[in-house]
């Protein structure tokens, strides 16, 4: 046993023999006093790897508070570990705001990683600042560039001047645009055209003046409201007054209302960081405050209450408005949309996920992680890693994709996503790319790229039709089987709404910096400029048609910093190799970590990287019979 105090607390860690239930693991007591009485509080480590027994040791050092244990898991010279032969480990410990122990993951890295932060390590390079050159990436913008333009802004409008009395000025269009909820895809829209903007795929400004002009109609409709609200809900006027008032039951008579003017709010932040609409700023903090009027009256378990239906990410938004005028009564709002029951589990690891509704979870996740970078929140941030973990690791099959028919599966048994026309859901991946990129600023670690290019590659890229453009909505697993894509003004799923912004987002993950450190994440061709610095530093490859890229940089005057290459989880140890302008490089990198290279770069100098791919296969997570073929990350598919 280990004996440690922290706080007032007193804490025995030591190896629990569970009886019939061999091997051991590290379980806890707490006392308030040394004498005691001790309340045992649960398991802190699994069994160890490779052996029988597992004892432990703590550490506060620096702040940061530090687990050994021991394992059998280190083979030297063709021995392997065991029982008699043990191994150190060491892994960072954290605890909840209860003082209870977070249990640890038992990883081979260790503490080489960084240690889990909620501040925000590396930034994502500003979409504005990346070019795509040709590739099936562009390809994809040109074909979203083509769907976009084919809708009628008017008719998207239509519902939200319908509930601010005015007459449309267009009819709304129909699907779910009037089957209860009306509104949502305008949201999308905005985020949509926003990110072409930033992205560079709006050569003729046409978008920019579609931007603009919504929002003036926005604006319209908001001072005809005259409490700040932006709906297109039927009926809003009298449904949210009803909410206001405490009915919050009818919540769950509605399709989704939260969800959906989660995706107004979005649609507004988005004009405004990307679209550069500084009007719409304006309309999302008037939505702000009437959301904080409407709430405001409610018991916190009126709102845990109503957070039972789907809300998008209302915790997401709500922090980013925060973030964005400092006020910090946004940010105790956006905590109000904080869902306990989901959230309490995942702080502990614990995955309850199965039979939920997949994607009525990742987007209040993602506010999770949001809410943790700007208030340093490690119970928050530690639970919305966990959650990444569980459904990348346990829930995701080979394209990157979760859940059947919307749903959870159990993580033991895939069959019935086997056989079911409703395998993975587009908008899914989409929000679970979106949460991967929050969670790599907190903690830049390959495995989250990894993850992002299989999924990016294989079901976001491969979900919107390059000649005929459509969007998919569910890409099932089931073999032989087709995929439906959407017309262009007759469907008004979700997965067009979300399927309209991702090609806008392309370039949003290709690269990742911080003070002296450039990150090359992904290898798409394209351009990334730092117009303030004076550089240039230009991607040319066909990858996957080739397994290498090559790096050029243009800088206005020598400069140091440390380039940071992935060398990806699919390229075997010693197949990675690097050249700088034709001189080898000796790297020390394993599969999922990056290459560092720090030196005085110079204008001209060129990186070239080699990513030899192999064919292998993979299992489903349930490990039955079912494999699918990949090179590289490429996963392959039989063609028509
Ligand atoms: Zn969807």
């Amino acid at each position: 046993p280990w004996l440690f105090k922290r706080g007032n607390l007193y804490y025995n860690v030591y190896a629990a023999d569970i009886p019939g239930n061999p091997p051991e693991k590290i379980a806890y007591a707490t006392a308030e006093k040394i004498t005691g009485p001790w309340t045992y509080r649960g398991l802190v480590t699994g069994s160890p790897k490779a052996g029988f027994t597992i004892h432990p040791a703590v550490i506060e050092f620096k702040g940061q508070w530090y687990f050994f244990y021991h394992d059998g898991s280190t083979s030297l010279n063709g021995m392997p570990g065991g029982d008699c032969r043990r191994s150190v480990c060491l892994e960072y410990l954290y605890f909840n705001d209860d003082g209870t122990i977070k249990p640890i993951t038992q990883t081979q890295e260790g503490i080489s990683r960084q240690a889990a932060s909620p501040q925000q390590a590396v930034q994502l390079v500003p979409l504005k600042d990346v070019r795509l050159l040709e590739s099936p990436f562009s390809q994809a913008v040109q074909a979203n560039y083509q769907y976009l333009l084919a809708h009628n802004p008017d008719r998207l409008l239509a519902p939200y001047r319908r509930q601010a009395g005015f007459e449309p000025k267009a009819p709304p269009y129909g699907n779910w645009e009037s089957m209860g909820l009306e509104g949502h895809t305008a949201g999308h829209y905005l985020s949509a055209i926003s990110l072409m903007i930033a992205s560079g795929a709006d050569p003729e400004g046409l978008f920019r003046q579609r931007l603009d002009s919504m929002i003036n109609e926005l604006d319209q409709v908001q001072k005809a409201n005259g409490n700040g609200y932006l709906g297109g809900i039927q009926g809003s006027r009298e449904f949210w007054k009803s909410i206001a008032e405490g009915h919050v039951e009818l919540i769950g008579r509605r399709w989704a209302p939260w969800y959906n003017l989660h995706k107004m709010f979005a649609g507004l932040r988005d004009a405004y960081l990307y679209g550069g609409n500084p009007k719409a700023r304006e309309l999302l903090i008037g939505f702000a405050d009437w959301c904080e009027a409407t709430i405001s009256g409610l018991t916190d378990r009126q709102m845990q209450q109503m957070l039972g239906t789907e809300y998008g990410g209302m915790n997401e938004v709500l922090a980013d408005v925060y973030a964005m005028t400092g006020n910090k009564k946004y940010l105790d709002l956006a905590k109000r949309f904080n869902q306990r029951s989901v959230f309490e589990p995942l702080e502990n690891h614990q995955d309850k996920l199965t039979g939920m509704h997949a994607n009525t979870q990742i987007p209040k996740i993602i506010g999770m992680q949001r809410i943790a970078a700007l208030t340093s929140d490690d119970t928050l941030h530690t639970g919305a890693a966990f959650f990444w973990e569980t459904v990348v690791n346990n829930r995701s099959v080979v394209f990157g994709g979760n859940s059947v028919s919307e749903h959870f599966n159990d993580p033991k048994d895939f069959s019935v996503m086997i056989s079911h026309r409703e395998g993975p859901e587009s908008c899914n991946t989409y929000n679970m790319l979106k949460l991967t990129e929050m969670l790599f600023m907190a903690e830049p670690k390959a495995a989250y790229v990894d993850y992002y290019e299989r999924a990016l590659y294989n079901h976001i890229l491969a979900s919107i039709h390059p000649t005929k453009p459509g969007y998919v909505y569910f890409t099932s697993i089931r073999p032989d089987h087709y995929r439906v894509y959407s017309q262009p003004e007759h469907a008004f799923w979700c997965c067009v709404g979300t399927g309209m912004e991702n090609p806008g987002r392309y370039g949003a993950f290709i690269y990742a910096q911080s003070k002296d450190q450039l990150y090359v994440n992904l290898f798409i061709p394209s351009e990334l400029s730092c117009a303030a610095d004076g550089w240039v530093l230009r991607q040319e490859t066909k990858f996957p048609d080739e397994p290498r890229t090559r790096l050029r940089l243009q800088l206005s005057k020598p400069a140091a910093f440390t380039l940071n290459i992935r060398h990806p989880v699919w390229v075997n140890p010693g197949d990675f190799a690097v050249k700088v302008n034709g001189q080898s490089m000796e790297v020390k990198s394993t599969p999922s970590s990056y290459a560092a290279i720090r030196r005085e770069w110079r204008d001209g100098d060129t990186v070239d990287v080699e990513l030899p791919m192999h064919l292998h296969t993979e299992r489903l997570p349930d490990g039955s019979n079912w494999v699918a073929f990949l090179y590289g990350p490429i996963v392959l598919a039989k063609p028509d």
